[in-house]
C-alpha cells in the first residue's frame, strides 16, 4: 500500500466506496464523480502507477474483470455501449497515480465523443516517419 494514495485507501476500506466487484487481486467501484450512470473504475489491489509496471498476470486479471463487468454495468443502467479507457500518466489526464480502467456507459445521443477525441491536433506524418516509428516500436 502506498501512503497517501486514495485508491489504496479505498482497497483497504479506509475510504468508503460503492464496491461492485472484488477478488484477490482486483477491486472495482463506482466513480464518485460519474461521467455517466454506472461509471466504474477497475483497479489492481496492489499499487502500480502505470500500465507497463503491472506484472503480466495482474494485467490479465484487471482486463478480465473489465471484460466480465462491462455487460453487467451496461445492463444495470440500460446503456447502449461503453467507452473503456485508461489515462496512463499525468499528461494523459491521470489524476490518481494508481492504475485504473474507466468503464463509462454510453447512450445513443449522449453528446460524448469517441476515444479519437482525446488527443490534441492530429500530426501530419510522412510514410518515412511512420516507417521509422514502426521499426522503433518493433525494436
Ligand atoms: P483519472 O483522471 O486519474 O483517470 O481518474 C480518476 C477518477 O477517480 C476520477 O474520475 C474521479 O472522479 C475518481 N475519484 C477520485 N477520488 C475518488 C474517490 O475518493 N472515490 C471514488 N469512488 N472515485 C474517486
Ligand atoms: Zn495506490
Amino acid at each position: 500500500m502506498q501512503e497517501d494514495c486514495i485508491f489504496c485507501k479505498i482497497v483497504a476500506g479506509e475510504i468508503p466506496s460503492r464496491t461492485v466487484y472484488e477478488d484477490d487481486n482486483v477491486f472495482a467501484f463506482l466513480d464518485v464523480n460519474p461521467l455517466a450512470p454506472g461509471h466504474t473504475l477497475v483497479i489492481p489491489k496492489e499499487h502500480y502507477e502505470r500500465v507497463a509496471e503491472l506484472p503480466a498476470e495482474l494485467s490479465a486479471s484487471v482486463f478480465s474483470a473489465v471484460s466480465s463487468l462491462t455487460p453487467r454495468i451496461e445492463s444495470a443502467v440500460d446503456a447502449d455501449a461503453t467507452t473503456i479507457g485508461i489515462n496512463n500518466g499525468p499528461e494523459a489526464g491521470q489524476e490518481v497515480p494508481h492504475v485504473h480502467a474507466h468503464i463509462i456507459p454510453r447512450f445513443e445521443g449522449d453528446g460524448g465523443g469517441p476515444i479519437h477525441a482525446v488527443a490534441g491536433d492530429e500530426p501530419l506524418l510522412s510514410d518515412e516517419e511512420m516507417d521509422k516509428i514502426e521499426s522503433t516500436i518493433r525494436g
